[in-house]
């Protein structure tokens, strides 16, 4: 026990307390549930949603992260909640802004579909086919043989597989760095071989209505009463948690869901990783850039701040009200010169390629401890049972991404249903077969 001022009664109690209501907190709730457990999640903010939030301001929505998804996460599919979500999918491949030219890259149309790069900046016909078979290898490559190749970082990897240097500069290098949220690339090239396979496979897209539209989801299918908000985690113990409030409640496992830095509070001994710094800027326009479709447009020639913008009220018109636009863009560090927006708009209006003195800058945040940093080595399995009654999980504990944190809380969940489901129940250790 924790010695607490106050303890709460017998009858309140859950099985489970899950700290921290982001993704993969609910997510792990509803897996817990789902075995048969009561479960109670506490949450420090006022609100769901963690990292996935989404601000109202004059009728536009505005997502503090770029929550950029994909139709291929398959953990999207194993949580009943998240199975309908609505998502606003972006045009098939990217446009990429290089040598101050736009072009259309790469058109991975259906699962499994060749992929076909069209006007790429890419040299010659047989590179062009060189990287439509890689990545048309790699969509095709199950996982357990991609995380089993030799690794190093994604930066060497790309050198390694033979792509000349205008496809690696070109399209291969500013994808990667805008979906791993590395501009240097030293994220191992398992993690990297495996978000290239999830954009040959499926289809890039925005959760529609906003990131927050994920966790609300997940948080308005549990049992009422299931989330407790305001409530701060101090200390842990395998049979409680005591509150910030001096309040211990008493249970018979503990999940700790929260940020990495967080749960190396709660659990001493876990390692803290470096971060990648994301700063995401809003901008609205009087109508959205001239691109013949809703893509996601990539920075080859970093000229400028921005790695990648899209015209979010393009793929999904819920963003922003009726006759305006929004655009959402990303550095990858932190804002230029003290939040100056002419450096970020002048880059804007190269890679549109038209004039953005009409836009106004919405909002800007910036996150120093965004994305967890994913160095080679990089174990896409850490552990999630620390003791009997003891767990953890989050995109820290292995890709850190909405996939990696909803499949991490499965991986939690499970292993908490083993160590405690009730009597009977098929998770339950002593019923494995
Ligand atoms: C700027 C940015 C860009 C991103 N871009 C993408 C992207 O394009 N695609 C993608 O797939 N992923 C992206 N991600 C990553 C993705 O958002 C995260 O992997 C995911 O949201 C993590 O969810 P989580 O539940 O593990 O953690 P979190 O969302 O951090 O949730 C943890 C929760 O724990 C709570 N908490 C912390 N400490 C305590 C305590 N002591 N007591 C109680 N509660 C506590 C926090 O308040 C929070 O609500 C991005 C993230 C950021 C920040």
């Amino acid at each position: 026990m924790l010695a607490p001022a106050r303890r709460q009664g017998a009858a309140a109690a859950a099985d489970v307390i899950v700290i921290g209501a982001g993704l993969a907190g609910l997510a792990a709730a509803h897996h817990l549930i789902d075995g048969g457990l009561r479960v109670t999640v506490l949450e420090g903010a006022d609100r769901v949603g963690g990292r996935m939030a989404t601000d109202s301001v004059a009728g536009f929505r505005l997502d503090r992260s770029p929550a950029l998804l994909n139709t291929s996460y398959p953990a999207l599919g194993h949580c009943s909640a998240l199975r309908g979500l609505p998502l606003a999918p972006v045009a098939p491949g990217a446009v990429v802004r290089a040598a101050g030219r736009g072009y259309r890259v790469g058109d991975p149309r259906g699962a499994r579909a060749a992929f076909s790069p069209v006007r790429a900046p890419i040299g010659s016909t047989l590179e062009r086919a060189r990287l439509g078979a890689t990545l048309s290898r790699l969509a095709a490559t199950p996982v357990p043989r991609l995380v089993a190749r030799p690794e190093t970082t994604a930066a060497l990897a790309l050198g390694l597989r033979g792509f000349a240097p205008r496809t690696v500069e070109g399209f291969l290098r500013p994808l990667l760095a805008a979906l791993l949220c590395d501009p240097e690339l030293v994220t191992s090239s398992r993690v990297a071989d495996l978000v290239l396979r999830g954009f040959a496979r499926g289809r890039t897209c925005l959760p529609a209505g906003g990131a927050a539209s994920l966790p609300r989801a997940l948080a308005s299918a549990l049992p009422p009463g299931t989330v407790r908000l305001g409530t701060r985690a101090a200390r842990v113990a395998v049979n409680a948690v005591l509150t910030e409030d001096g309040t211990e409640l008493p249970c018979r496992g503990v999940l700790v869901a929260t940020d990495a830095r967080s749960a190396a509070a709660l659990l001493p001994g876990l390692r803290i990783p470096a971060f990648h710094q994301v700063t995401v800027i809003h901008h609205a326009a009087p109508s959205a850039p001239p691109l013949r479709e809703p893509a996601l447009v990539l920075d080859a020639d970093r000229t400028g701040p921005v790695s990648h913008t899209l015209p979010a009220s393009a793929v999904d018109p819920t963003r922003a009200p009726a006759g305006l636009a929004l655009v959402t863009s990303v550095v990858l560090g932190p804002p230029p010169d003290g939040d100056d927006d002419k450096a970020i708009r002048a880059h804007l209006a190269e890679l549109y390629d038209t004039s953005t003195d009409g836009w106004e800058l919405l909002a800007l945040h910036t996150d120093a401890q965004a994305v967890p940093a994913m160095p080679a080595p990089h174990d896409l399995r850490r552990p999630v049972r620390l003791l009997s009654g003891l767990y953890v999980c989050g995109g820290h504990r292995g890709t850190s991404t909405v996939q990696g944190a909803l499949h991490s809380a499965g991986r939690a969940a499970a292993a908490a249903l083993r160590d405690l489901a009730p009597a009977g129940h098929p998770g339950r250790r002593d019923n494995a077969a």
